[in-house]
């Protein structure tokens, strides 16, 4: 009687401390955030699993993705469906993958997918000038894209196939400690 109403049951919590990087407090409030996207369709109460998810649309409005120019790939590349939907699970493994205490291992391996555009699991050449048109915001001449891309592929493809498998494009990123820096999001 007079009880708070809970959100989440311990065994919840605890599945969700176990998996990400979140405190019980930042759950609850990325459950607020998630929430308020959407009021008429995200219930308080998420004891039982609601099967609720919320458009991409809606996602990518938050300022913290806003003015991200992967937003799109990043909310499809965490969306379950692989429609961009996100249930409130997947919300809260896309802020944990990109969040700051994120280790730099976590951060590569969604970065890879965030990029590979066509979703091969390799990045090829189309796939790496997409990468740099948005990460010069478009501010570079088509041909200067191609070039930069062609000699990056050259150096880091070293199997010599025309395209980056995961482990090349670790080796890429090793060297260029700035390149995740658009894979930081604070929640
Ligand atoms: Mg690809």
């Amino acid at each position: 009687m007079g009880n708070k109403q809970s959100t989440f049951t311990d065994e919840q919590f605890e599945a969700y401390q176990d998996c990400t990087f979140f405190t019980r407090k930042e759950i609850l409030r990325l459950h607020g955030r998630y929430r308020e996207l959407a009021p008429q369709m995200v219930p308080m109460d998420y004891t039982n699993n609601p099967d609720v998810k919320l458009p991409l649309a809606l996602i990518i409005s938050m300022p913290e993705l806003k003015e991200n120019p992967f937003r799109e790939r990043i909310v499809e590349t965490f969306s379950e469906d692989g429609r961009g939907s996100l249930t409130f699970n997947d919300f809260v493994d896309m802020f944990s993958a990109l969040c700051e205490t994120s280790p730099r291992g976590v951060k590569t391996i969604y970065a890879f997918k965030i990029y590979d555009f066509n979703m091969d699991n390799f990045i090829c050449k189309e796939d790496l000038e997409k990468t740099l048109t948005k990460l010069t915001k478009g501010e570079l001449p088509p041909e200067e894209v191609t070039l930069v891309c062609d000699k990056a592929m050259e150096e880091a493809d070293l199997d010599g196939d025309k395209k980056l498998s995961f482990q090349d494009f670790e080796n890429m990123i090793s060297k260029a400690p700035d390149f995740l820096s658009t894979f930081h999001i604070r929640i």
